[in-house]
């Protein structure tokens, strides 16, 4: 079977199983080809030690690593991505699936948590190992890798009236090929009551030269409105040619949010979040979400309390006008929507205020 000119047994690279997909070779034919990744850990040459690799190890694209100060470890980069040994100890309340979201699936790959939006995990693979990822222990299910694969979810949405929003997530969709994300797009914007086509990604910050003609093109070329949101949470984050991988998206007719974590040692500062924030309004990029840390097992070094993140709102919000705060929210495990905590501005930010969204 042929679906807008590529076989329906055309792959995305493949998930061994459900556990977060280790080592995407960067010579397989369907990751972005660019993809490299920078080999520092024990035994591989670069000398470094990685005293806290676990089974979620060490990644980082070459370009990006050679950004982080790696003599700091308290550099809020290094910070976000290095292995420490802090993060084998069995905190209470902090556990392998922080999210159950195995109970949202509806096809393989396919959750759906929220009224109007589904989301597809178009892959276990990440250009970058956040060591706060709330999947670093595992996905739902195992993660269809042909377009074929994929089929069951398109027909689910088909039936699915009421979902307007597609949502590509993962891992990062955007270390697959450009020939599998159009072709997956083709086929999702043959279903009419989808409208937006969304991309959560980091490739933007972390491996911005991934935004090229091609990808716009998978974004642009079918009917499906393109939002992208990007992970991003410190300013350090944002060097030029991050900046300029946000221009190209942008200029392109993409509307752009962002969604940060927020994270001890790394934005738990106010001083630190306005120039985030500012910085990407400067890209054009709207301020979307700021996550409560999901408390996934191995993280809570990362732990900032509700009481003082509701704070750091406050301040923020005395400090931006109110469409450059984003909404400071939490997911809560089972439940069909984030809970907003905070957002706009400070006679808003009520303790206590909760709205599903
Ligand atoms: S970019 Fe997102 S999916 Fe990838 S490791 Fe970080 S938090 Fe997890």
């Amino acid at each position: 079977m042929v679906v807008n000119g590529l076989r329906s047994d055309y792959t995305s690279p493949p998930a061994a199983d459900h556990r977060f997909s280790d080592a995407p070779s960067s010579d397989h034919a369907d990751y972005w080809p660019g993809l490299r990744h920078r080999a520092i850990g024990p035994g591989s040459g670069g000398g470094r030690e990685m005293p806290g690799e676990t089974s979620f190890p060490f990644r980082l694209p070459e370009r990006f690593a050679n950004r982080l100060r790696w003599d700091n470890p308290e550099d809020p980069l290094v910070r976000q991505f290095l292995p420490i040994p802090e993060e084998s100890r069995v905190v209470p309340g902090f556990v392998a699936e922080p999210l159950a979201e195995r109970h949202f699936l509806r096809a393989p790959g396919l959750l759906h948590k929220y009224h109007g939006r589904a989301m597809l995990l178009l892959t276990s693979g990440c250009a970058v190992h956040c060591r706060f990822c709330f999947r670093r222990h595992g996905y739902p299910r195992e993660i269809p890798h042909t377009l074929a694969g994929w089929e069951p979810a398109c027909l689910w949405l088909e039936r699915e009236a009421s979902i307007t929003e597609i949502i590509f997530s993962g891992g990062d969709p955007w270390i697959l090929a450009d020939a599998f994300l159009t072709a997956l797009t083709h086929r999702l914007a043959r279903i009419p009551h989808l409208k937006r086509l969304r991309i959560h990604t980091r490739m933007p910050v972390v491996a911005p030269e991934r935004v090229g003609e091609g990808l716009i093109t998978t974004l642009t070329a079918t009917r499906l409105q393109p939002l992208v949101v990007i992970h991003v949470n410190h300013p350090d984050e944002l060097d030029p040619a991050a900046t300029l991988a946000l221009a190209r998206l942008s200029a392109a007719g993409v509307s752009l949010f962002s969604q940060s974590v927020l994270l001890r040692g790394v934005n738990d500062r106010v001083e630190i979040l306005e120039k985030l924030y500012t910085r990407l309004l400067d890209s054009r990029v709207v301020p979307y979400y700021l996550h409560l840390l999901d408390p996934v097992a191995g993280s809570a070094h990362f732990h900032i309390p509700e009481t003082e993140a509701r704070s750091l709102m406050v301040a923020l919000a005395a400090r931006l006008p109110g469409y450059a705060v984003p909404r400071l929210a939490r997911e809560i495990p089972g439940a069909p929507g984030k809970v907003v905590l905070a957002a706009a501005s400070p006679e808003k930010i009520h303790p206590g205020a909760e709205s599903p969204v």
